[in-house]
Formats: C-alpha cells, sequence, structure tokens
C-alpha cells in the first residue's frame, strides 16, 4: 500500500507543547513536542488519538493558561515563530523539538523544509515507530536523536516486519539512536530474543529500553517478570533497561 504522504511545507500538528520527556533514554528531558496527525499502524495498545483535526491545540508554556487553537494544516511561519517565542520565553529549558505522533515520517516533505529552520533553534529528536525507513534516510542529516521502535506482535496485534526494522535500525545508528520495545504480561521470550539480536547485530552500543504497557496509570508488568526479561535480553545485548511511561504518574501529556 503507497504511504501517504503530505505535499507542501504545512503539516497536519493535533498538538504542539512544552513537557517533559516521560519515555526512554531522555527521559526527565524537557521538550517543545509536535504531535503530527496519522499512523500507518494500528497497534492494539494505542493510547493517540492521531486523526487529523481541524485545529491544533497548543498548551501554554508552563501548562497555565489558556489553551490557543491553530488551523490545521499548520505552516512554517507561525511554528518557527511559536518555537522561537518559547525558547526566548524559557532559555536554556528546552533540550530539544521532539517530532512525535502519530508516525511524523508519513510528513516527511514537509519535515524536509522544516527542519533546517528548527534546527538552528534546538536539536531535533524523532519519536517514530521504525517502519518507514525509506522516508527516513532523506532526513538523517537534519535529525539529532532518534527514538525508534520495535513493534512485538503479541502486544500490537500486528505482523512484526523484522527486516524492516533491521533496515530501519541501520539508517538509524548512524545519529543518536535508541530502541524502544514495548513489552507486556503476553510477551514471549522468543521476541525478545528476535529483538536483541537484531539490534546487537546493527550495534552493540545502541541502547534498549522496555517499556512495560501501562493500563489504568498503573505498570501492567509484574518488578519480576521485567527483571527476567532484561535478564533474558542482557545475555544477548548488554546495553538493556526497564523505563516505563513516568508521564503517566506526572499527570503529563
Ligand atoms: S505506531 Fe504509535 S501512534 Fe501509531 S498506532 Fe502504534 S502506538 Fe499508536
Amino acid at each position: 500500500m503507497p504511504v501517504p504522504v503530505t505535499p507542501k511545507a504545512e503539516a497536519n500538528l493535533t498538538e504542539m507543547c512544552s513537557s517533559i520527556q516521560g519515555e526512554g533514554i531522555l527521559v526527565g528531558c524537557r521538550q517543545i513536542f509536535l504531535r503530527f496527525a496519522e499512523c500507518n499502524l494500528n497497534c492494539r495498545y494505542c493510547d493517540t488519538d492521531f486523526s487529523k483535526t481541524e485545529f491544533c491545540r497548543v498548551e501554554p508554556l508552563s501548562n497555565a493558561g489558556p489553551i490557543e487553537l491553530i488551523a490545521n494544516p499548520v505552516g512554517q511561519e507561525s511554528l518557527l515563530k511559536l518555537v522561537d517565542h518559547w525558547c526566548r520565553e524559557a532559555p536554556g529549558v528546552h533540550h530539544s523539538i521532539s517530532l512525535t505522533g502519530g508516525e511524523p515520517l508519513l510528513q516527511q516533505q514537509t519535515l524536509a523544509e522544516w527542519l533546517p529552520q528548527l534546527r538552528k533553534l534546538l536539536p531535533i529528536y524523532l519519536e517514530t515507530n521504525g517502519t518507514l525507513p525509506e522516508l527516513l534516510a532523506p532526513l538523517l542529516a537534519h535529525l539529532d536523536w532518534i527514538s525508534m521502535d520495535i513493534k512485538l506482535h503479541s502486544q500490537t496485534g500486528l505482523t512484526t516486519d523484522w527486516d524492516v526494522h533491521r533496515r530501519f535500525l541501520q539508517l538509524a545508528n548512524k545519529r543518536n539512536c535508541y530502541v524502544k520495545v514495548v513489552v507486556g504480561v503476553t510477551t514471549p521470550d522468543s521476541e525478545l530474543r528476535m529483538a536483541a539480536e537484531l539490534i546487537t547485530e546493527v550495534s552493540k552500543n545502541i541502547p534498549l529500553i522496555l517499556q512495560p504497557v501501562t493500563v489504568g496509570h498503573k505498570v501492567s508488568v509484574s518488578p519480576q517478570r521485567l527483571m527476567a526479561m532484561q535478564q533474558r535480553v542482557a545475555a544477548i545485548h548488554e546495553n538493556v533497561r526497564i523505563i516505563p511511561q513516568t508521564h503517566v504518574f506526572m499527570n503529563l501529556i
């Protein structure tokens, strides 16, 4: 199925905000989040409404004050103005700009135009499901950090395309990157082994984060099972950490 790509330098965003990164290797860092509409997957555990909206919600800088609405699709000028404003209002606080979704790479042509300008303000961090290597390749030079998923069938309900994930990681490894794998009580050791083997084949230095599924604001996997998973994976790929979705516990989006 051909991948739909927005043809102009404007994009459908559902939300823009300044918040604390709650997942992965940069947990705790303050970022400016640009949440892109649409996704090419439909994971069973997905907690994000990525459907296109008429307006993009703009949260106030410190989560205090009224929410603004900007008409979609959002153009480069209004985006740069807002990011620049936040950088001046809160100098030094933001680590980077997080491109999140949905799947941001679906709007690759827009990103190719936006990123050189945005990167003059802050480093760029891409959060991606790791399934669209052809769309990642032309953007690599504009990215500082890549957080890619390996999607396990046991959690997503979808077929895991290991070859596509491998090709994606080979590209992502040219930048600062890590792999996030969402795990649950039904995740078999065989899937963990395949993920660990794939990552270590590309590089032994790539951090692997096992992220337990959150259900009702709680980590759904027991500490004992998580430590057993870590032990299994570490026998193949040593660089493995367990990090849950911490923003949930801070009531952040
Ligand atoms: S890739 Fe992410 S945004 Fe897309 S369906 Fe899966 S969890 Fe949701």
